[in-house]
C-alpha cells in the first residue's frame, strides 16, 4: 500500500456498532421526547442520531443530503435503536426549512433536545477568501444554530417540567485557529458565544453546551487533507501526523461514535451541572502548543 493511501486508511471513519453506543440512564431519554440533531446524513452528526435513537429518544435526524440520511436511518434499522429515528432533508441555508423542520419535530412528541452539528470546511489565506464563501458558512454553521434555538425554546418551554438542553458543535478550532481557515475558526468561537448566550436565557431549565473535539474521523476531515497538503506545501501524511495529531498527545484520532456519546451525556441528567461550557476532549491539543 502507498504511504497516501496508507495515511487515508488510518484515518477512514469505523463502523458504527452497538458495542460501541453507550447508553445513559435518564428517565427523559424516551420515544416520548424528542431530539433534532443536523448533519446527520455523515459523520459526527450521523454518529449522534444513532447515539440519541439507541438511547430511547425519537430522534429527527436531519441534512441537505438526502442519501446520506436513508444511510442513517438504514444504519438505525440495523442497529435496532430503541427509539425511532425519522429523518427530514432540510437546507440549513432556508429559513422556511428550518421552521418546516421545528414544526415537524413538534408534531412528532415533546420537542426537549437540539443538537447542531452540520458543518463545512473552506481553507484558504484571508486575502484570497471568497466572501460568499464566509457568507454560506454564516448561514449554516451560525446562524442556522441560532434560528433553530429561537424556534426550539418556546416549544421546549412547553414541556410539563421545562427542561431541555441546546448542544452546539464546536471544535478545538473554537479555542485557538490554525491558519487559511478564518471561517470556520470565526464560526466555532462564535457558537461558543451563541452557547453561553442560551445557557443565560435557559434560566437553568433549558441547559446549553458544546462539544469541542480535535480531528475526528469523517469525511470532512478526510476531504481537507488534499487542500491543506496544497496550500502548506507539504505532504499528506505531515498533514495528517504534524498538522492533524501534531500537538495531541493521542496518537489516533477520535470515531464519530465517541463524540456522539458525549452528547448523549451532555444532554442526560447526568450533564446537570454543564451549562454554557464546552466539553473539550482534545487529547491535549490546545494544551500543548509543542
Ligand atoms: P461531515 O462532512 O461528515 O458532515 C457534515 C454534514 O453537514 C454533511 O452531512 C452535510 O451534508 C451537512 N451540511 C452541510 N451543509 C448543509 C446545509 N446547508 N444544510 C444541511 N446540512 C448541511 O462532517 P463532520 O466531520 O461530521 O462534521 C460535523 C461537525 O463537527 C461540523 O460542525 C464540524 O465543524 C465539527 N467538527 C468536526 C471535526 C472533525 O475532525 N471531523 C472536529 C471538530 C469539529
Amino acid at each position: 500500500m502507498s504511504r497516501e493511501a496508507d495515511t487515508r486508511d488510518s484515518i477512514d471513519p469505523p463502523e458504527i456498532t452497538a458495542e460501541s453506543i453507550h447508553h445513559l440512564d435518564d428517565p427523559r431519554f424516551t420515544s416520548e421526547n424528542v431530539a433534532i440533531v443536523t448533519g446527520a446524513a455523515s459523520g459526527i452528526g450521523r454518529a449522534t442520531a444513532l447515539v440519541l435513537a439507541a438511547n430511547g429518544l425519537t430522534t429527527i435526524a436531519t441534512d441537505a443530503d438526502e442519501d446520506g440520511l436513508d444511510e442513517t436511518a438504514d444504519k438505525a434499522d440495523d442497529l435496532a435503536v430503541e427509539g425511532a429515528l425519522e429523518t427530514v432533508v432540510c437546507d440549513l441555508t432556508e429559513d422556511a426549512e428550518i421552521k418546516a423542520l421545528v414544526e415537524t419535530a413538534a408534531d412528532a412528541g415533546q420537542l426537549r433536545y437540539v443538537v447542531n452539528i452540520a458543518g463545512i470546511q473552506h481553507i484558504s489565506p484571508i486575502e484570497s477568501f471568497p466572501m460568499e464563501t464566509f457568507d454560506l458558512l454564516y448561514r449554516v454553521m451560525l446562524r442556522a444554530p441560532m434560528y433553530l434555538t429561537k424556534l426550539a425554546l418556546p416549544h421546549i418551554r412547553e414541556a410539563d417540567d421545562g427542561v431541555g438542553a441546546i448542544a452546539n458543535m464546536a471544535s478545538v478550532h473554537g479555542h485557538y485557529v490554525t491558519r487559511d481557515k478564518v471561517a470556520y475558526n470565526t464560526m466555532k468561537f462564535g457558537l461558543r458565544g451563541l452557547t453561553k448566550s442560551t445557557a443565560a436565557e435557559g434560566d437553568g431549565d433549558i441547559r446549553a453546551f458544546s462539544v469541542s473535539t480535535g480531528y475526528v474521523k469523517t469525511p470532512l476531515v478526510l476531504d481537507q487533507i488534499a487542500d491543506t497538503a496544497e496550500e502548506r506545501g507539504i505532504t499528506e501524511r505531515e498533514v495528517v501526523e504534524d498538522v492533524m495529531l501534531g500537538q495531541a498527545r493521542a496518537s489516533e484520532m477520535m470515531t464519530p461514535v465517541e463524540a456522539g456519546n458525549l452528547f448523549a451525556f451532555g444532554l442526560s441528567r447526568h450533564g446537570k451541572h454543564l451549562n454554557g461550557d464546552d466539553l473539550l476532549w482534545d487529547g491535549g491539543f490546545v494544551n500543548t502548543y509543542e
